[in-house]
């Protein structure tokens, strides 16, 4: 057995230069490390971040508070520990909180250490992270959701929809995705210095440039990947996530212009985009609690791929209803809504065995942790939702994809998207 000797932690820094907790795990003199990451668009259901709020000298953002119980108590608590034992790990971070939405400790000190104890685990055993988790061989890529367009809580422009992604559907490999992706960015890049708007990039490394209306995106979208000499539909899918959350006042909705209109209206707007720009996939069209507009909205649109993401907050619970209402037929996962790699496993679990896709997803906030491309592969999920070919902490992920392909060789095969 491999006991725990200690942890510590410490607070670095994520990609929107506020402060997150990293925790470095160890058994002996072996150790590993993970970094919490952290979103700007989140969801009233997802686990609480704990933030040292007295503290004005972060402004309120520091973790010196959930640091120093990861250094004090968790450290004691987990010493001696197994650390192959992750649901013992878990268990006990969780017991040590006690609240629904862990709320003593922060979900953002628990997740730091659950996620360094699967790495440390994977380290010791002698194998690669992805190999540590649910799937045992016939290990599959997932296909890259990549956002070039920013908008939203992502972004200050006026753009309305959060995130505006390409997802390059007939790539024979990871390498050949990003590939696609790569060249759209590079004429959609041309396009947006034509039209004399900034090429700066948001929050996800997708370009922010001030386009007022959500069409006016999508128009772009599709001119550059026919500049890329790819089929709209066929070989490159445009996806959306509309983080309507932001968007909702007396359960109507502003998603299309400033004007808040009806469900039912927003829904006819929906279709007409979709058939327009030939859309497979759209994340959070409707608010957390509106769950008559979102099955209502599946009803509708049957043949793509709708997904929750605040509304399901990588929550069980949550996805339970959400099957039982019909609400959707994909999971965004993010490890920190939920706060441990044992409930995160689980709600993955549950998610293939009802036949939703999952996607593994980043923060909008991140670091150059590459933990969630060994997640996506290690669970045989779909797709990996991780920001644009820009910004380190999103390139850090596609890289360590591109590493496991190269070490799969000819066993390497895509999933189904
Ligand atoms: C999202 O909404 O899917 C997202 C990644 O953004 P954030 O991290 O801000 O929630
Ligand atoms: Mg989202």
């Amino acid at each position: 057995m491999s006991k725990i000797t200690k942890v510590v932690a410490r607070q670095v820094f994520d990609s929107r230069g506020n402060p997150t907790i990293e925790a470095e795990i160890f058994v002996k003199n072996l150790s590993s490390s993970s970094i919490c990451p952290s979103g700007a668009s989140t969801g009233t259901y997802e686990a609480f971040e704990k933030r040292d709020k007295a503290n004005k000298k972060y402004l309120g953002k520091s973790v010196f508070i959930p640091v120093k119980y990861i250094n004090t108590v968790i450290s004691k608590k987990l010493k001696n520990q197994n650390i192959h034992n992750q649901e013992r790990i878990d268990h006990i971070l969780i017991k040590l909180d006690g609240t629904k939405q862990k709320k003593k400790i922060g979900a953002n000190a628990i997740l730091a250490v659950s996620m360094a104890a699967k790495k440390l685990s994977a380290k010791i055993k002698k194998i690669p992270l992805y190999k540590n988790f649910l799937v045992k061989s016939n290990y599959k890529l997932p296909y890259p959701l990549m956002n070039i367009i920013n908008g939203g809580a992502h972004a200050n422009n006026r753009l309305r929809i959060q995130e505006f992604m390409i997802r390059p559907d007939r790539a024979k490999s990871f390498s050949e995705s990003v590939r696609m992706c790569f060249i759209v960015i590079n004429n959609l890049k041309k396009l947006i210095k034509q039209m004399g708007y900034s090429t700066s990039v948001g929050d996800e490394g997708g370009f922010a440039p001030m386009i007022n209306d959500n069409e006016s995106a999508l128009k772009l979208i599709v001119k550059a990947i026919n500049l890329s000499g790819f089929k709209n539909g066929k070989d490159i899918s445009i996806c959306l996530d509309v983080a309507a959350n932001e968007l909702i006042k007396n359960k109507k909705y502003s998603i299309h212009s400033k004007k808040f209109i009806s469900v039912d209206k927003s829904i006819q707007n929906y279709l007409k985009l979709i058939k327009k720009y030939k859309i497979k996939s759209i994340e959070d069209p409707f608010g957390e609690n509106d769950w008559t507009a979102w099955n209502k909205f599946l009803s509708k649109t049957q043949k793509i791929q709708i997904v929750g993401d605040d509304l399901f907050v990588t929550n069980l619970e949550r996805l339970k209803v959400g099957f039982l209402n019909m609400s959707a037929n994909s999971i965004l996962i993010k490890l920190n809504q939920i706060g441990t790699v044992t409930e995160t496993l689980e709600v993955i679990k549950f998610a293939q065995l009802i036949g939703y896709k999952t996607i593994i997803s980043h923060r909008s906030g991140d670091s150059e942790d590459s933990f969630i491309a060994d997640l996506a592969v290690g669970t045989n999920s779909n797709q990996i939702k991780t920001g644009s070919l820009a910004r380190s902490e999103r390139v850090a992920k596609y890289n360590q994809l591109i590493r496991i392909e190269e070490k799969l060789g000819k066993y390497s095969k895509m999933n189904t998207i």
